[in-house]
């Protein structure tokens, strides 16, 4: 099982300072089909749990937890790590601070 960051995110990044094995990555913020989210690696996420009270929005989810209209984002999350990006070096301040490749106000 893993958790999973569904569309309610808002990059606020608070998940991965508390991640400890560091499995939640932002999208890139210049690529549009990936920014609009930070994304948790099912691979290696242990299902600890941390992540979820401090997200500010509450997006994070148990996978048996993810809300029916948040379901599409289960495969979203795998497929940024198979299909997308993945893990990338990044400055984490200018990546929490931007929404769908937009300074946030
Ligand atoms: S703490 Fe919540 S809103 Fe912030 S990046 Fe993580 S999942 Fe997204
Ligand atoms: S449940 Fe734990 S291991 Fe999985 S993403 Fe959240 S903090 Fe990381």
């Amino acid at each position: 099982m893993t958790h999973v960051i569904t569309a309610i995110c808002t990059r606020e990044g608070d998940c991965v300072e508390v991640c400890p094995v560091d499995c939640i990555v932002p999208g890139p913020t210049d690529d549009p089909k990936w920014n609009d989210l930070f994304f948790i690696d099912p691979d290696t996420c242990i299902d600890c749990g941390a992540c979820v009270p401090v997200c500010p929005p509450e997006a994070i989810f148990p996978e048996e937890d993810v809300p029916e209209e948040y379901e599409a984002d289960i495969q979203r999350n795998a497929d940024y790590f198979t299909e997308g990006p993945g893990y990338w070096e990044y400055d984490f301040d200018y990546e929490r601070s931007t929404f769908k490749g937009e300074p946030k106000e």
